[in-house]
């Protein structure tokens, strides 16, 4: 059922739901979509992400640094969400610490496309977005920082949105790259997207970082909307056939529904790989400096307490998040600041600007969100390979913007192909408008 049906259960036939819901996870172990259930409270239930804190309840990151640890408080979303009959059900496993994007990166182990298990589900919000795509959900939340809702809500066949950078109080969210993350919804269909986002979105003086904005989109929801909307023909040159299937389709069924269509260009998202993985790790490397052993989850005990930092750490992190904390040092290290950190903060800002260009003129972007399908296990060889296909995703987040992921069609193997559209800063209202013409 979607959340907008579940919004009309009653008590009984939410528990009776409920009782079918966590069967069907039992049944189902293999997906490993769920890093742990554990029915909190009485409301309708949502997969919650594992780097969201629900008070009482684990969270990992998908890390073994944080075994054990137990949340002091909820996050503000968590909050939001029970204040509107809403209950974190299952916490869903993700890449170690957001980081990937194919979900393998977890300690917990990896999660299967639900579509085809030997496709990855996406990352780094992979457990989530196979959940809600194998009826394992409702909807569930995940965070995005370089595209971790939208990509996998494209490679299992679902709708993801990240808001723009502010939108969604980041309070009780484990911070990966806090300039850049956002909690979103993952949803089975766009409305469903807009009616979570309405529950999670608005002002919070916990964040520091917040809009303190609290304009709503459901009551407005107008899926006859007339709009500009760019394409970017060049953009998608690095695209698959698939991909380019997709978005040939989508323009179609925009120009049916009486969309004005314009070509626009984007500068080279290979600008976009660089600037994003050196912002992304400097601002890693500092927020996880907080993973010591003595003040959350795991610890092995050293010789004195600098080697029991050096144990606990070595011991913790994965592979991934190890390349990481290293890469983020050394782009923040004298010398190399210049060079690197400052240059990645310029590049930001082009881009942004480069963005803001196009929403002169134009309601929406037409984008895709990945170069392909999910790829197979095993596909991506090496950390390069997999950082690159971020390409589409993260350009979104160093800018700030809202952007949404839906599935537009299946390939010749039945996998989903899904694309995006993008939107001007706080313009979440044209975003789901818009969208509604692609489903
Ligand atoms: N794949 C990207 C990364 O590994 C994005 C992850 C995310 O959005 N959390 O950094």
């Amino acid at each position: 059922i979607t959340l907008k049906e579940a919004l009309q259960l009653s008590k009984e036939e939410l528990n009776k739901f409920k009782d079918e819901l966590k069967a069907k996870i039992e049944a189902n172990p293999d997906l490993n979509a769920y890093i742990d259930v554990n029915n909190v409270g009485d409301g309708i239930p949502i997969a919650i992400k594992d780097n969201i804190q629900v008070k009482d309840w684990s969270i990992t990151s998908g890390s073994n640094i944080l075994q054990g640890y137990i949340a002091p408080y909820n996050a503000t979303v968590i909050e939001k969400m029970i204040q509107a009959g809403l209950s974190p059900f299952g916490r869903t496993n993700m890449d170690e610490f957001a980081m990937g994007s194919t979900t393998e990166t977890s300690f917990y182990g990896k999660t299967l496309n639900p579509i085809n298990k030997e496709h990855v589900p996406g990352g780094s919000s992979g457990g989530s977005a196979a959940a809600v795509g194998a009826g394992l959900a409702i909807a569930a939340l995940g965070s995005d920082t370089g595209g971790s809702i939208r990509q996998p809500a494209a490679y299992c066949g679902i709708v993801g949105m990240k808001p723009t950078y502010g939108r969604v109080s980041r309070y009780g969210l484990g911070a990966y790259a806090s300039s850049l993350d956002q909690i979103g919804p993952m949803t089975q269909n766009v409305e469903d997207a807009a009616i979570l986002y309405d529950i999670i979105s608005g002002s919070d003086e916990k964040d520091s970082t917040n809009a303190m904005k609290d304009d709503k989109v459901c009551e407005n929801l107008n899926a006859q909307r007339k709009l500009t909307i760019a394409v970017l023909p060049k953009y998608l040159e690095k695209a698959s056939d698939d991909v380019k299937e997709a978005y040939a389709k989508a323009i179609e069924a925009l120009k049916s529904q009486g969309h004005t269509i314009i070509e626009r260009e984007m500068m080279d998202a290979k600008f976009d790989i660089s600037a994003y993985y050196i912002t992304a790790t400097a601002e890693a490397t500092t927020n996880l400096a907080r993973y010591d052993g003595i003040r959350y989850g795991n610890r092995v005990e050293g010789k004195n307490l600098e080697d029991t930092f050096i144990q606990t750490r070595s011991n913790g992190f994965g592979d991934e998040v190890k390349r990481r904390i290293l890469l983020g040092n050394f782009v923040l290290s004298s010398g190399y600041y210049e060079a690197y950190y400052v240059k990645a903060q310029k590049t930001r800002h082009i881009i942004k600007d480069a963005y803001a260009k196009i929403f002169e003129d134009v309601d929406l972007i037409l984008s895709p969100i990945a170069p392909g399908v999910a790829p197979k296990f095993g596909e991506l060889a090496t950390p390069m390979d997999m950082y690159l296909s971020d390409i589409y995703s993260i350009s979104v987040n160093l800018a700030g913007l809202p952007a949404l992921s839906l599935p537009i069609s299946k390939n010749a193997d039945g996998m989903p192909v899904g694309l995006q559209l993008i939107a001007a800063p706080y313009n979440e209202q044209t975003l789901f408008d818009g969208s509604l013409s692609l489903e």
